[in-house]
């Protein structure tokens, strides 16, 4: 497989487009070392390496971020801040291992004291780990940490567009002393070797992320024969401005909700429903701040808007922005190609306003620098908009008044709430979406939990008989 800077637009290296029988030499190889020592390695052992791997990453840390931006297109600073923040979900997955073996054999309380009973958990087996492209060490770490904390062994495929960092994340991993069969990885196509690692009779869990057509492939696939499930899928969040709000702070925050890494966010907040009586203002503010962002080459360090990650998203993203011109809505800035850029899959950051409701810019997530805005007056209508999507990654409130925050965060439909913030993530939250945004939760603890299976272990204790099938257990 070509591996294409998307700055360029140039080839500048190649990788193996693994096969079905690779991804069956990969599951066997997990399989052995799952049924080897490592099922029985303690929280502590999982730890030190987990630590080993997050320093790994920082030693090389300027290596990975760089080669994320030729890979991805990404702005250098971004890539920098994706791979601290691998790091520290690493970081985060060796301390709950360590808790996690200190929490063994919870005891838990019966109605019939003749019975004892205590939980384990223990690692669901082997994982096949399907990543996307947007965020591609960082997708990883979310998926590796917690399955090694778990004492899971795994498969991971990394995007057929993105596995630079990966194949880097499999060296740091050696390097810190995983055992062989722990974590293997298979570069190559989705239809290929993610198509058999999804089908695979030897994987006992499926942990995906992507967009909804792939995850609901991946979905039947799970069902065939009944494998554990989580999927991380797309989104079209909303971001709802109050009147009160303060003008540089909700655009500020607009901004990286729509533009940090091109728009190519799973729970950026892409639809703005803001109120009438400050919608002009902030809307003139924002597509004044929006046009003085810098485009260019993420490796340009004053760059903040680098290219789309490939052709086929460039051409996607332009088809939306003629669909969008097309049913009417208003292009407030934006839509095309920088007219200073030659090269490279860049769009302008876009803008659209009065946009229908049953418009695909509203509806569908496009997945590029492309914010939809509808208006509104009050607070239950602002709520219809917000809530009326087929998907419910995310969501963020911005207004002075912390009452109405926390009213409308609690009817937001949606596993993420931000309040007067758009975007910050971190280690410890829980990670997810309601409706078609995905089923499961990723980091913190409920991160761990996705690889861990429950096992309740009850004791009939000594000195009582049970005899129903005798006289005396009858109770009449
Ligand atoms: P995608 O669904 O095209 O691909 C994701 C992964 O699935 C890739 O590794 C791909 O090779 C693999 N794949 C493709 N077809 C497959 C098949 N038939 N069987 C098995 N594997 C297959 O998604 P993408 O374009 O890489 O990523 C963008 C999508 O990911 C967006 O919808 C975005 O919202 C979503 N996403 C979600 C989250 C989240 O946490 N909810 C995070 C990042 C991205």
């Amino acid at each position: 497989m070509d591996v294409i800077d998307p700055a360029k637009e140039e080839c500048i290296d190649h990788l193996s487009a693994g096969t079905a029988e690779d991804v069956d030499l990969a599951v066997d190889c997990a399989r052995r070392a799952f049924e080897g020592e490592w099922r029985t390695s303690s929280g502590a052992e999982r730890a030190n390496l987990l630590h080993a791997i997050a320093k790994g990453i920082l030693r090389r840390r300027d290596e990975l971020a760089r080669l994320e931006v030729i890979d991805n297109g990404k702005p250098l600073a971004e890539a920098l801040w994706d791979i601290d923040d691998a790091a520290g979900c690493f970081t985060f997955y060796a301390d709950l291992a360590q808790e996690f073996d200190a929490a063994q054999d919870e005891t838990i309380a019966l109605p019939d004291e003749r019975f004892e009973s205590s939980v384990r958990r223990e690692p669901v087996g082997v994982a096949a780990q399907i990543i996307p492209w947007n965020y591609p060490l960082l997708m990883a770490a979310w998926k590796v940490a917690p399955a090694i904390a778990a004492g899971c062994t795994m498969v991971l495929k990394p995007s057929e567009l993105t596995s630079l960092t990966s194949l880097k994340l499999a060296e740091i991993a050696v390097d810190a002393g995983l055992p062989a069969g722990v974590l293997n990885l298979v570069t190559g196509l989705g239809a290929v070797a993610g198509e058999r690692l999804a089908h695979h009779p030897g994987v006992d869990k499926i942990a995906f992320t992507g967009s909804v057509p792939t995850g609901t492939k991946i979905f039947m696939a799970a069902a065939q024969d009944i494998k554990n499930v989580s999927l991380e899928l797309g989104g079209k969040s909303p971001f709802i401005v109050f009147d009160d709000a303060d003008i540089e702070a909700a655009v500020e925050w607009i901004m990286l909700g729509i533009f940090w890494n091109q728009g190519q966010v799973c729970s950026a907040t892409s639809r703005l429903i803001v109120q009438e009586g400050i919608a002009d203002r902030l809307l003139k503010r924002l597509v004044e701040r929006a046009r003085s962002i810098p485009i260019g080459s993420g490796l340009d360090p004053s760059t903040k808007l680098g290219p789309l990650v490939s052709r086929g998203q460039y051409e996607r993203v332009r088809q939306f922005v003629a669909q969008g011109v097309e049913s009417g809505a208003r292009l407030l800035t934006g839509g095309k190609r920088p007219v200073d850029v030659a090269r490279g899959y860049f769009i302008e950051p876009t803008i659209f306003t009065d946009v229908p409701l049953n418009s695909t810019i509203w509806r569908d997530e496009i997945f590029g620098p492309v914010l939809v805005v509808q208006k509104f007056s009050d607070e239950q209508q602002a709520l219809r908009l917000a809530n009326d999507s087929r998907f419910g990654l995310a969501a963020a409130v911005m207004s002075e008044d912390e009452t109405r925050c926390q009213r409308v965060a609690r009817a937001f439909r949606a596993g993420i709430v931000w309040i007067n913030c758009s975007q910050p993530t971190f280690s410890q939250a829980p990670w997810g979406g309601y409706k078609q945004s995905g089923i499961g939760r990723e980091l913190g603890r409920w991160g761990l939990g996705n690889y861990l299976e429950v096992k309740q272990v009850t004791r009939f204790k000594r000195g009582h008989t049970w005899d129903w099938y005798g006289d005396k257990a009858h109770p009449s």
